[in-house]
């Protein structure tokens, strides 16, 4: 059966490398998602985003256009809901690479989507980084390990699943089995 597949991850968790990995080993294909921020160089108008200005954004939520938008990092980014359910009226996975509160959108308007989280190492690694930087002070560490486990725990109340990225091909077939034997 055909789904809408959903991966988060906060950065740093090397979200992007494991869908990297995915591409030719399960059959799926990505969700392009519409967003009004500058393109890098090496990015294709179509494919990789479509790039836009607020206005033309703006018109999109008002049409009612968007599976699920937020603001991230000061940008829209939005997922165009037709595409989606004409992936899946034929018969084909769909892949959202999205942030956290697009992903609760999601949750709630499909809640047949199989959502998928990817986490950092362990807090433990993230403690031991951090204090590596010699940078922060032990109380900035604790809040920040504060709101990371928040998230997390947040994370697993709204996504079916966690995987944790300690190596990344090991956590790269971790999701492609979880989509191939969820699909
Ligand atoms: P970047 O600007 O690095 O390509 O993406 C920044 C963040 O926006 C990433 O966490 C990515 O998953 C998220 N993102 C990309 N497209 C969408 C989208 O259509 N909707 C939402 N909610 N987040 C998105």
């Amino acid at each position: 059966m055909a789904r809408l597949i959903v991966v988060s991850g906060p950065s740093g968790s090397g979200k992007s490398s494991i869908l990297k990995g995915l591409q030719g080993e399960v059959d799926f294909e990505f969700s392009v998602s519409a967003t009004t921020r500058d393109p890098r160089p090496d990015e294709v108008h179509g494919v990789d985003y479509l790039f836009m200005d607020s206005q033309e954004f703006e018109e999109l939520i008002l049409g009612g256009d968007l599976l699920e938008w937020a603001i991230y990092n000061d940008n829209y980014y939005g997922t165009p809901a037709e595409p989606i359910e004409e992936a899946l009226f034929d018969g084909r996975n769909v892949l959202l690479d999205i942030e956290i509160q697009g992903a609760r959108q999601v949750r709630n308007s499909r809640p047949d989507a199989l959502m998928i989280f990817i986490e950092p190492p362990s807090m433990e690694e993230l403690e031991r980084r951090l204090r590596k930087r010699g940078d922060t002070s032990e109380s900035d560490i604790e809040a920040r390990l504060g709101i990371v486990a928040s998230q997390m725990k947040e994370a697993s109340e709204l996504f079916d699943h966690t995987v944790v990225n300690e190596d990344l091909d090991v956590a790269t077939k971790e999701v492609a089995n979880l989509i191939i034997a969820n699909t």
